[in-house]
């Protein structure tokens, strides 16, 4: 059974179509890729399906339950959809320590006390940065902020997570490592992601699934190594 499914999605921005009908369906547990150039809708679809975007028509189901539909009117708030996102931008609070951008995120789900700081440890246990916990997050580096950006996001227990362009600010022998380190990541918490990128390398490393957008449209669908002429 698919734990996500894309219907039909038509989204833009005032005139523009920037996602020209879509439609995908995502297994329990799979690592699928949106790859493609610059301005192709890979972002957009990824914001549709957080609820971050209103789409113009289609419908979109997770794990059984529709969370928006055009015809029937149905439009589910992000914070209902029990999906966690990471950007590029890292979007951490720098005024903050490191303790506390992961506890942000725990106390909005209201997890509270000993258990709010065993899930804390945790998460940031699992993305190596234990020790830093107390730190203000302005002492980091790029690739430091986004690992706790990933610890932030899936210190909540989400459904799925929504990856846009996460390594993209980082320098590139960073990028290749920090894959990995999401590969395992991936692999230890068995949950869906949906990965956004125009770097075909990090799309064949990270993916079971690989979906490759031009114009708005899918060009092709299929496992790393089926996937012919990239962008
Ligand atoms: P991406 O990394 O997805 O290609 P861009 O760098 O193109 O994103 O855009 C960065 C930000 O600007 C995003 O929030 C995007 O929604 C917004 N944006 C992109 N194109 C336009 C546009 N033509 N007009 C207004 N905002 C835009
Ligand atoms: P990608 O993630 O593949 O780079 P996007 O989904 O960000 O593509 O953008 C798809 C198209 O929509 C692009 O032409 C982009 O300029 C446009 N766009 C994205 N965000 C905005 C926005 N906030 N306002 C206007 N146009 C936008």
């Amino acid at each position: 059974p698919s734990f996500l499914e894309v219907r039909n999605l038509v989204a833009g921005y005032g005139d523009k179509i920037a996602v020209d009908g879509i439609s995908l369906s995502i297994k329990a547990g799979e690592h699928l890729s949106l790859l493609g150039p610059s301005g192709c809708g890979k972002s957009t679809t990824l914001r549709c399906i957080a609820g971050l975007e209103t789409p113009l028509e289609g419908e979109i189901v997770i794990d059984s339950k529709v969370v928006f539909s055009s015809a029937k009117k149905i439009n589910v708030p992000p914070e209902k959809r029990q999906l966690s996102m990471v950007f590029q931008s890292y979007a951490i609070w720098p005024h903050m320590t490191v303790f506390e951008n992961v506890a942000y995120g725990l106390r909005a789900h209201k997890v509270r006390g000993e258990e709010l700081k065993q899930r804390v440890a945790t998460a940031l246990a699992m993305v190596g940065m234990a020790e830093l916990v107390d730190r203000p997050a302005t002492d980091l580096s790029g690739g430091q902020q986004q690992r706790i950006a990933l610890a932030r996001s899936f210190a909540v227990r989400p459904k799925a997570m929504l990856l846009d362009e996460p390594l993209s600010n980082l320098d590139a022998r960073l990028r290749v490592r920090m894959r990995e380190e999401i590969k395992e990541l991936q692999h230890q918490l068995g949950l869906c992601t949906i990965y956004v990128t125009h770097d075909q390398e990090e799309a064949m490393a990270i993916s079971d699934r690989i979906i490759v957008m031009r114009s708005g449209r899918i060009e092709q669908i299929g496992a790393p190594l089926e996937i012919y002429d990239l962008p």
